[in-house]
């Protein structure tokens, strides 16, 4: 499924973000940024060890930024590291510190004039975010950004299962009727 913000598309895909052909593909990462499971793992996995090498001269990142690497082998030819908060109960500021991740992300994308990014499902799966409640700031977040110009042109959400995919394909739904 696809909608439209602004000149950008915004599209919800079911899939293994490592096999995408964008210009950075982003990682839901841990602070360290030295390689986790899920997703993080996928990719290191994926893209061999240039992403890590890369990675151990960063001196981590904290929780809401991102900072970017080579993408290795990988298709995409750079990965935008994030990362998401882990959820507690809904007060300890997780929204907006999963807000800064996109947002943070499509700067740093900006910032190197790259027109297409995947993102993965930030925060749902080890790190507990609630997945309707992600998805909804998911969406809002680049939708409100795309609307507003800027470098990025093409965002592609990546899902990985049904779950997460019918969560974020109900979330632009709601976008696209409201
Ligand atoms: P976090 O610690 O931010 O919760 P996880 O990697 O545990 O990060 O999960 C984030 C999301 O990424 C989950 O929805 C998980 O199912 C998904 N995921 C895992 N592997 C892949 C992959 N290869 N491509 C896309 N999404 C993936």
């Amino acid at each position: 499924m696809r909608i439209n913000a602004g000149a950008a598309s915004i599209e919800i895909v079911e899939g293994d973000i490592t096999r995408e052909r964008v210009d950075a593909i982003v990682n839901a990462a841990n602070e360290s940024l030295l390689g986790g499971g899920g997703v993080d793992g996928a990719i290191h996995r994926a893209g061999g060890p240039a992403i890590l090498e890369e990675c151990r001269t960063l001196g981590g990142c904290k929780t809401g930024d991102a900072k970017i690497t080579t993408g290795g082998r990988l298709l995409a030819h750079h990965v935008i590291h994030t990362v998401g908060p882990i959820y507690r109960d809904g007060t300890r500021g997780e929204a907006a510190l999963l807000a800064s991740c996109y947002r943070r992300s499509l700067a740093v994308a900006g910032d190197h004039a790259l027109s297409s990014i995947a993102f993965p499902a930030i925060s749902c799966g080890v790190y507990g975010y609630p997945i309707p409640d992600a998805a909804a700031i998911a969406l809002r977040t680049v939708a409100e950004i795309a609307a507003g110009g800027g470098a990025v042109q093409r965002v592609r959400f990546l899902l990985f299962g049904p779950e997460t995919f019918d969560a974020f394909a109900a979330a632009a739904e709601n976008l696209r009727t409201t």
